[in-house]
């Protein structure tokens, strides 16, 4: 009971976690967010080819860490599931990840200007947000998107230890410890890239954040705590899915995915 109840409680934030990325413009009939399964780290969920404004529990698939849907589940899922598949392959420590075509980080995917964290929280992207240029080992004429596992697993490898991938001319990847913390630093990133856009406007140079500033902002963050909740109920508000948090018993909520 305990593990269903676990499972059903991650879902019911996932759907919330479609709502809100949906009502802050990261993603729009495209992008797509993800967990690992809290009990099965081979495992991850992910909705069907679906808006993620419209995305309900009964959406959500589950699949395989080669993208492929688990338990005969025929449903039509998204063409880039893989991005996600790669990088819970890659990474043990990812339990949460965002693909997202915002438009405001694409002139830095396709420039030499490099995307860096300018306002305090964007410092979750963290100090290098590298470029993954698909040309770069499949040629110059592939569709941009990225639709087998080897392309994924070519992306997981660019994301590295990183945050935050940008995409030549197609969007990001950003992949994190936990389901808030991927949306948060997903809502933050396009603003993080508007403001950089626009200091730039005033001058050649800009003054990010150092590596002090983004260590102590780590330090100081932790994804289940009381203000990020506020953050995170704010925007379930905001995108009309409050009544879907509130249902959660709040002792559950605090608890890390996977934990006891
Ligand atoms: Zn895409």
């Amino acid at each position: 009971m305990m593990q269903a109840g676990e499972i059903e409680s991650a879902l019911s934030d996932l759907v919330i976690a479609n709502r809100i990325l949906a009502n802050e413009n990261v993603v729009d009939a495209y992008g797509h967010v993800s967990i690992r399964h809290p009990r099965d780290p081979q495992r991850f969920f992910l909705a069907r080819s679906l808006s993620p404004d419209r995305v309900e529990r009964g959406d959500i698939m589950e699949f395989d860490l080669e993208g492929n849907p688990t338990g005969g589940d025929a449903r039509q899922p998204y063409l880039e599931r893989f991005i996600h598949a790669a990088a819970y392959a890659a990474r043990a420590d990812v339990q949460a990840v965002v693909h997202a075509h915002a438009e405001d980080v694409l002139p830095f995917g396709i420039t030499a200007a490099p995307l860096r964290p300018v306002i305090h929280s964007g410092s979750f992207m963290g100090l290098h947000v590298p470029v993954w240029d698909i040309a770069d080992r499949f040629g110059p004429d592939t569709n941009m998107l990225v639709t087998n596992m080897e392309q994924a697993r070519d992306l997981a490898r660019c994301l590295g230890p990183n945050n935050v991938a940008l995409m030549r001319g197609h969007g990001f990847s950003a992949a994190a410890r936990s389901l808030i913390e991927v949306v948060r630093m997903a809502v933050y990133i396009p603003r993080n890239a508007r403001v950089q856009m626009n200091a730039l406007r005033l001058g050649r140079e800009i003054r990010p954040l150092h590596d002090g500033e983004i260590a102590a902002r780590d330090l100081g963050y932790k994804p289940y705590s009381l203000e990020t909740r506020r953050a995170w109920r704010y925007w379930a508000h905001k995108a009309g899915c409050a009544h879907l948090v509130e249902e959660q018993p709040v002792d559950h909520v605090h608890k890390p995915w996977g934990s006891e």
